[in-house]
């Protein structure tokens, strides 16, 4: 499999009223073609600050700082003028969103807002647009989409809504679908539909997903890698089976006690104690370190380095120091009965 995208030390900073505040601080990943990359962290991780970095939804200058690369097809994102993304945007990467109806046009049919973006990036006449607009409804699963397609946003229900982000996001087979919290806002059984209609259609049409959530419950089916992002880092990566079952960063071992099990028994359903770190004043060392139960002296003063766990995991955690005491994975982390949707 062939590379796509590679995410070179992005930091992105924002200059705020009272401080500049380090949303991204050195993040490094890539994307092969194909594949579905899963970024997980809670809110203000920095996961949808990379995602809209990639897609330059933020403004770069004045006032918000960038440093390191987004390469794509061999070029450089954060160099691109605003009119050269916009030819980019949409077309060779997509991105939905938690909430469908924040990015639909509530004024616009479904098939309009479909028709745009082919008339704008495929140059497709009227006619063909809306020919294509029904085979991409009727692609996601919309039912009668011959009617639907002259609807509005409002006829839908949240799940259709969903759908129709995703027949416009993939309108014109872009080679990456960002997709940031893409089932949050919607019901377990339609949230595991939605999953399983982005596997079915990547299988089908082949585009390299980065999703985005605060649900390692989502991931387990939905993902091949997974990104686990905390205080503006990635802490720990690697396949999702490494993930699942060898998690060696105790934030990773947080966000797996803090699913729901099989067995329903809530004793063992724990939230992880305290809040993440203020980007405005970031840590020094680990950013964990003041939730962290196994936290060290080290883990105050210095950021650990990356321990290169595998081919593809690696960790950044003071505990894989051979110095350090031995921690034994958390009952509470291992995944044999934990609920996994989709
Ligand atoms: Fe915990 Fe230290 Fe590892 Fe950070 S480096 S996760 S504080 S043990």
């Amino acid at each position: 499999m062939s590379r796509i995208l590679e995410v070179n030390d992005l930091s992105v900073s924002f200059q705020t009223y009272h401080a500049e505040v380090q949303a991204i601080r050195g993040v490094n990943f890539h994307l092969d073609e194909k594949e579905t990359l899963a970024i997980v962290g809670e809110s203000g991780s920095g996961k949808s600050v990379t995602a809209q970095s990639i897609m330059r939804l933020i403004e770069m200058p004045p006032g918000e700082f960038v440093d390191g690369s987004i390469m794509f097809a061999g070029e450089d994102l954060t160099q691109k003028s605003e009119k050269q993304m916009e030819n980019i945007r949409g077309k060779e990467i997509s991105m939905i969103f938690q909430d469908p109806m924040t990015s639909l046009n509530p004024t616009m049919t479904v098939g309009k807002q479909i028709a745009e973006a082919l008339i704008k990036h495929q140059h497709m006449s009227k006619k063909e647009a809306h020919n294509q607009g029904i085979a991409l409804l009727k692609l996601v699963g919309i039912p009668n989409p011959e009617a639907r397609i002259n609807q509005y946003p409002h006829q839908y229900s949240g799940g259709m809504r969903q759908r129709a982000m995703i027949a416009i996001a993939l309108s014109c087979n872009p080679k990456i679908l960002i997709a940031d919290e893409p089932t949050t806002a919607l019901d377990v059984t339609i949230q595991a539909q939605i999953l399983d209609l982005m596997r079915g259609l990547q299988e089908k049409v082949g585009t390299a997903i980065i999703l985005i959530t605060h649900d390692l419950g989502v991931v387990a089916n939905a993902a091949s890698r997974v990104a686990v992002m905390y205080g503006g880092k990635i802490v720990e990566t690697g396949t999702v089976d490494e993930i699942f079952y060898n998690p060696k960063h105790p934030y990773t071992w947080g966000l797996l006690g803090s699913m729901p099990k099989l067995d329903g028994s809530h004793e063992t359903l724990q939230a992880i104690p305290g809040s993440p770190p203020d980007l405005a004043d970031p840590p020094k060392g680990c950013p964990f370190v003041t939730r962290c139960p196994h936290a060290m002296k080290a883990c105050k003063e210095h950021m650990p380095a990356y321990t290169n766990l595998s081919d593809t995991q690696k960790t950044a955690c003071w505990l894989l120091d051979e110095r350090a005491p031995k921690v034994e994975l958390p009952e509470s982390a291992i995944v044999g009965g934990t609920t996994v949707h989709g």
